[in-house]
């Protein structure tokens, strides 16, 4: 029999985190190499914190326009990239009876194809949606919620851990990092990219490249209590 749960809710980071891939990054394919360039170098900046959020995403997204046939492409390529290991521990977690989640400042459109591949229903994506016309051409995203500025996902995950907890959150990012105070335990993956910022601020840090350690934090034997703060790695 397995032993209880130390976290009733685990909640993942998409891009770089379940899967391999920067979703704008993909969608930058189709545009000329400058704009494309310019996209790729506000989103470094973003991810390593020297810009605020919201001030790329806007910007990027006024240059890139997906369509929801470019975003159902993306969302096919979120799934050919998935990290090793996610499937397996999303399946073995909410087999369970772990809830898990994905909250994520990427397009949901793209992010609910790789949720639903993980058996993950719709509404355990929180991510930042968007407006087509009738032709599925993109009109514009969703400005109302939180997830495309810094500090969104703050909010997201505080209101996801008021609801159920004990709460962990795995990701990559820094604006992962940023919610660290709001969960129970902020998880550090570097499995796509390590950040430096992320390696230092996480409570713990794995370096991947697999995400089956996840499976071990909730239900393993020597699964460290919430909030501990191990020593930061040895690099
Ligand atoms: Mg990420």
């Amino acid at each position: 029999m397995d032993p209880r749960p130390h976290y009733e809710a685990v909640v993942f980071d998409c891009d770089s985190t379940l899967t391999a891939i920067e979703g704008i990054d993909e969608l930058c394919g189709a545009l000329p190499s400058e704009q494309a360039d310019r996209v790729a170098a506000l989103t470094r900046a973003a991810m390593n914190g020297e810009v605020p959020l919201a001030d790329v995403y806007e910007r990027r997204l006024a240059i890139v326009r997906p369509s929801a046939e470019a975003l159902r492409v993306v969302g096919q390529r979120y799934v050919e990239r998935i990290v090793p290991g996610a499937r397996e521990v999303v399946g073995a977690l909410r087999e369970r009876g772990v809830e898990v989640g994905i909250v994520s400042g990427g397009l949901a459109p793209a992010v609910r194809v790789l949720a639903r591949e993980l058996g993950l229903a719709d509404d355990t994506v929180h991510a930042v949606d968007v407006c087509f016309d009738e032709e599925g051409q993109y009109l514009d995203f969703d400005r109302a919620s939180p997830l495309w500025r810094n500090h969104g996902k703050v909010e997201v995950l505080a209101a996801l851990r008021d609801r159920r907890s004990p709460l962990l959150f795995v990701g990559d990012g820094v604006t992962d990092l940023e919610a660290r105070d709001v969960v129970d335990r902020f998880v550090g993956f570097g499995g796509v990219v390590a950040r430096e910022a992320v390696m230092q601020g996480a409570d713990a840090f794995y370096a991947g490249p697999d995400l089956g350690f996840v499976f071990d934090l909730v239900f393993g034997a020597a699964a460290t209590s919430p909030r501990s703060r191990p020593a930061p790695p040895a690099r």
